[in-house]
Order: C-alpha cells, then sequence, then structure tokens
C-alpha cells in the first residue's frame, strides 16, 4: 500500500536501463525492457529443454543417465536480462504485481492439455518468511488464464532444504532427495499435470517433484518455468 503510494508520488526507474518508468503492470520494468523478453530459440535437450551448445537439439548426458520422470520440461527464456531482473523483483523483492504480467509470458509458450497445474512447492517456513510462493502466483494466473484447476495442497516440501544456490549439480540433486511428499493423492492419481516453477538451472528441484507425482499415481508430468539458468 504505502509502496503503491510512494510509487504513484515518485515514479521509479527502470531497474534495466535506468530510464523513468511509470507503467502500471510491468513496473518498474519499462514497457521497452518488457519488451526485450523474448523466448530462447537456440540449440536445448528436447526431454529437460537446457541449453546447449551444439548446433541441434538432442539428448542432454543427464536425461541420457538419468531419464526424468516428466514426459518434457520447458521454459520461456533464459535467466537473464529483463527476463532474470523480473523474476528477481518477484521473488527477493516481493513485487508481487509482476506475478500477472509474467504468467502471461509463460502462456506465451504452448501449453500441454493437462487436468490440473501444480506450483514447485516452498517449506513452510521459507513461506512464512517470504509470505509468498512466487511458484504459486504464476500456476494461480495460469490456471485462471486456461480454465484448468490450481491444485496447491497436493504435492508439499516436507523439509527445509540449502538455496540451490551455488551447490553444483550433484550437489543440487543431494540437497532436494526426498524434500518433498503428496498429501492428497486423489488429486493427481490418473491425471496429467502441468508442474510450474520460476527458474530452472540444473533441474534437480523439478525432477525430484516430478518423482514424487508419478509414484503417487499422477499419469503425464509437463514441466513449465518462466527462464532456465545455465548449468555449471
Ligand atoms: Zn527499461
Ligand atoms: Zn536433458
Amino acid at each position: 500500500m504505502l509502496n503503491q503510494f510512494l510509487n504513484a508520488l515518485f515514479p521509479e526507474s527502470c531497474p534495466v536501463c535506468r530510464e523513468p518508468s511509470t507503467d502500471h503492470k510491468t513496473a518498474p520494468i519499462c514497457p521497452e525492457c518488457w519488451r526485450s523478453i523474448q523466448p530462447y530459440s537456440g540449440p536445448q535437450c528436447w526431454k529437460c529443454g537446457v541449453p546447449l551448445v551444439s548446433d541441434k537439439s538432442i539428448t542432454c548426458g543427464e536425461c541420457i543417465k538419468d531419464e526424468p520422470a516428466y514426459k518434457l520440461a520447458g521454459s520461456f527464456g533464459l535467466y537473464e536480462g529483463a527476463l532474470r531482473k523480473a523474476i528477481n523483483l518477484l521473488k527477493y523483492q516481493n513485487i508481487k504485481r509482476l506475478s500477472k504480467p509474467l504468467s502471461d509470458i509463460i502462456l506465451r509458450m504452448q501449453i500441454p492439455r493437462v487436468d490440473a497445474i501444480l506450483p514447485v512447492p516452498l517449506y513452510k517456513k521459507r513461506l512464512r518468511q517470504r509470505e509468498f510462493n512466487q511458484s504459486a502466483l504464476l500456476a494461480k494466473y495460469m490456471a485462471k488464464s486456461i480454465g484448468i484447476s490450481l491444485v496447491i495442497d497436493c504435492l508439499i516440501k516436507i523439509r527445509d532444504t540449502a538455496p540451490q544456490v551455488g551447490l553444483s549439480s550433484g550437489e543440487r540433486h543431494k540437497n532436494v532427495r526426498k524434500a518433498f511428499g503428496i498429501q492428497n493423492k486423489r488429486l493427481i492419481t490418473g491425471k496429467s499435470i502441468l508442474l510450474i516453477d520460476d527458474v530452472i538451472t540444473t533441474g534437480a528441484t523439478v525432477r525430484e517433484c516430478s518423482g514424487v507425482l508419478k509414484k503417487a499415481g499422477a499419469e503425464d508430468i509437463y514441466v513449465i518455468a518462466l527462464a532456465h539458468g545455465t548449468r555449471n
């Protein structure tokens, strides 16, 4: 409330280009920078969507080694530039109003036909600290726009995990192992599911979630994220 009031009095500057930005929908990111958010069109793994250096789309080493439980995973763009800024403003600066235009960005992708949309959950304690789950907000707007039911009380995070940032691929997988659980199983048994995350980096989190969902009887699982970070 106070923020909105202050924004109206003192127009913000766009954190990407530093020009003044008063646009209410994507503020503080200006319309020009918002338009610079474009889909990734380079080579990627056909299964998990990870951007590849190779000149054609193939199956990445990780997917060959250990096939994910989901059918397909994909993300809109690369975790860089205005998209990265927008995600971070939503996630760490609590600029919730960005979740609507960001969900519209995801909807520019081809969305598989599914029975239910589920967000990647946060652990209770984190949810209290952060006040909201950014992936759940994205999933909520998407569900509303395309008329699919949002299921938030099924896939849950059952233990806290260290932030994935700064961990190696192997450490990330280990970090999220057995971190998710299922309640109200009937909500997903025999159903096709779309799992929503904000950023996929190594894919460890969505792999783990998909495994748990599959084990609980979910039929086909698809994963969509806003952005793909690069593995290192
Ligand atoms: Zn700008
Ligand atoms: Zn892959």
